[in-house]
Formats: structure tokens, C-alpha cells, sequence
């Protein structure tokens, strides 16, 4: 067993959410001044796996039991001044473990599949802190699970920062602004990137295809984060092996994305929601979780015939 925390500083305080933060050894090698406000966070797992957040700076690593160190990860220990001995002995421990993992690991299976498809590791937004009440309670309101990690930042305006992770590595982020200004969100996104793949469990035969960070959080499913789907999500979500089923927006944009559905040869789904219901999250807020399943489960058609005629229909709704 690695145990990082026997490697942290002396003044240190543990959060009730399970952070232990101290003083972040992260900053004055970014060209930030020292933190002396513990602004520095690991979250350690019951199996020695971590993650690091720097919520001054923004910077984050992060390990996980049966997996090489990251490049970040190994800069982060030297930081903390760990010797590079025992940075050796941690990756080969975790290594070690990797065989005894893969007959535990209930997400093994996704976990190979995401392997094979790479992101840069990156950043976080600097100034962040943990959800404020307002920012729970907004999210509560959309039927979003509070487990995800996010973050809430108020410079410059406010907002729920919701990290975007591969294979449990954080290679961007979104910011969900809390005011009524335009733009609603801001998005450090790479090319290809398909959020939610963290999200899927190993036996789920189908996986659900939507179009924004919130609809895809609600009932654990994909989002592409706009209105289309280009080649190298395509080959992400198909390296996944499940039957992909996508439920667009009910708006003009949206029918671009069945359109390239349709192209591809997925399942689409457009069911008839009530008055108002415009996408999977606003169906979730309005019939539940499974109740807004049972409906996209309902209206899932594979025939481009049928799904052509679905489009006409919702097209007419649209325009009465
Ligand atoms: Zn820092």
C-alpha cells in the first residue's frame, strides 16, 4: 500500500468532504506566489489511489492504483519533495497491482477501451473552491448528483466548474455561469473529447448520446457538447463496443445531430415529452430519471424511415 499523505506537510487539515489540504507545493513552480492558505487538495481513495487540486493555481494530478505515475502526478511528488527512490517504488507498486485490479475492477473492461484513445492531461482554472450552498442547491435543482467533482469559482463572474476527464484524468473542463449572462458557459475542450465515458459501468449494453454536459450527467450518459459529431468522437464513442442510442435537443440545431445519426447508423430517439421539455435534462427534472429513460427507451428508433418521419413531427411541433 502507497500511502501519499505520509509524504504532506505537517500543517494540514482535513475537510469533512475528504480533502486534506495544506500549503500546495504547486504554485511558485507555475510563476504563482507560494500558497500559505492550504489552497492545496489530495483526495486519497481506501486503495491508495489519489487525486491532487490545486485551488489557487489550478493545477491537477492524479494516480490511480494499477496505473503508470503521470508525468503530473511524478511532478507533483517532486514538489512535495519526495524522493525520486520512492516515486520509483509507488509506480512500481502500482504496477504490481495492476494484475489483482483487473480481476476486481468492475470498470475494467471501459477502462482498456478508454486507453486506447489519448488526451493531454490539463489544468483546472485557477481561484476555485469547493460548491458553495447556491451552487448545491442549483445543481440539485437540474436533478444533477452531487458526486461528480465540481468546483464553483466566482472571478470573473460565477459559475460550476465541471472538470471533463478520460479514463479519471482531467483533460479540460466546463463553467456553468450561475448569472444571467451571455455566454452561459465557457469550455476548454480538446479535439475528439467525449465527456461521460467515466460514467459508463462495464454491463450497460447501451449508451445514451446527448448533446450538453448537464443532459448527460442526469441519467449517465455521453455528451458530445454541441450539435454534432465529429470523426474522432465518433471513433471514441464506437470504441466503447455498446449500442449507441442519440436524443437531440428538440430545437432546429438538434435535428443536425439525428441527421448525422442517422448517417452513421445509430439508434435515435425522439420521444414526446411534455410542453416546455426540451432536451434529456429538462425531461429528468420533469418526470425523473426513470421516467425520462423509460420515455427515450420507448421512443428509440433504428429504422432511418422511421426515424425520418419522427424528425417531420417534431420538426411541425416545433414550428406551431
Ligand atoms: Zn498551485
Amino acid at each position: 500500500m502507497i500511502d501519499v499523505l505520509s509524504f504532506l506537510p505537517g500543517k494540514r487539515k482535513q475537510t469533512s468532504s475528504g480533502w486534506v489540504s495544506f500549503n500546495a507545493p504547486c504554485c511558485i513552480h507555475r510563476g504563482d506566489t507560494q500558497d500559505k492558505r492550504q489552497r492545496g487538495g489530495i483526495k486519497p481513495s481506501a486503495d491508495g489511489s489519489w487525486s491532487y487540486h490545486c485551488f489557487n493555481c489550478g493545477y491537477t494530478a492524479s494516480f490511480v492504483l494499477g496505473r503508470t505515475l503521470t508525468f503530473k502526478a511524478r511532478k507533483l511528488l517532486e514538489w512535495m519533495n519526495v524522493p525520486q527512490e520512492e516515486i520509483e517504488r509507488m509506480n512500481l507498486e502500482s504496477l504490481k497491482q495492476k494484475s489483482i485490479e483487473s480481476l476486481l475492477g468492475e470498470r475494467q473492461e471501459v477502462v482498456q477501451r478508454l486507453q486506447s484513445i489519448e488526451f493531454e492531461d490539463k489544468d483546472l482554472p485557477a481561484e476555485t473552491r469547493e460548491l458553495t450552498e447556491s451552487a448545491e442547491e442549483y445543481l440539485r435543482g437540474r436533478c444533477i448528483p452531487l458526486d461528480y467533482p465540481f468546483l464553483y469559482k466566482t472571478m470573473p463572474r460565477r459559475g460550476i466548474v465541471i472538470p471533463f476527464t478520460h479514463n479519471n484524468q482531467v483533460v479540460g473542463h466546463t463553467t456553468r455561469f450561475l448569472d444571467d449572462r451571455t455566454p452561459r458557459y465557457i469550455q476548454d475542450i480538446q479535439h475528439g473529447y467525449v465527456f461521460g465515458t467515466d460514467l459508463q459501468k462495464n454491463n450497460w449494453q447501451s449508451v445514451i448520446v446527448v448533446e450538453g454536459v448537464f443532459d448527460a450527467l442526469s441519467i449517465n450518459g455521453l455528451a458530445v457538447l454541441h450539435a454534432e459529431i465529429n470523426d474522432a468522437q465518433v471513433r471514441l464513442i464506437r470504441s466503447l463496443g455498446r449500442d449507441v442510442i442519440v436524443v437531440p435537443d428538440q430545437d432546429e440545431a438538434g435535428m443536425k445531430l439525428v441527421d448525422r445519426a442517422v448517417e452513421l447508423g445509430w439508434a435515435v430517439s425522439i420521444p414526446e415529452w411534455p410542453a416546455g421539455v426540451k432536451d434529456v435534462n429538462d425531461a429528468v427534472i420533469r418526470l425523473g430519471r426513470l421516467g425520462a429513460l423509460i420515455t427515450i427507451m420507448q421512443a428509440k428508433e433504428t429504422s432511418k424511415i422511421k426515424i425520418e418521419l419522427r424528425k417531420k413531427q417534431l420538426v411541425k411541433r416545433l414550428r406551431t
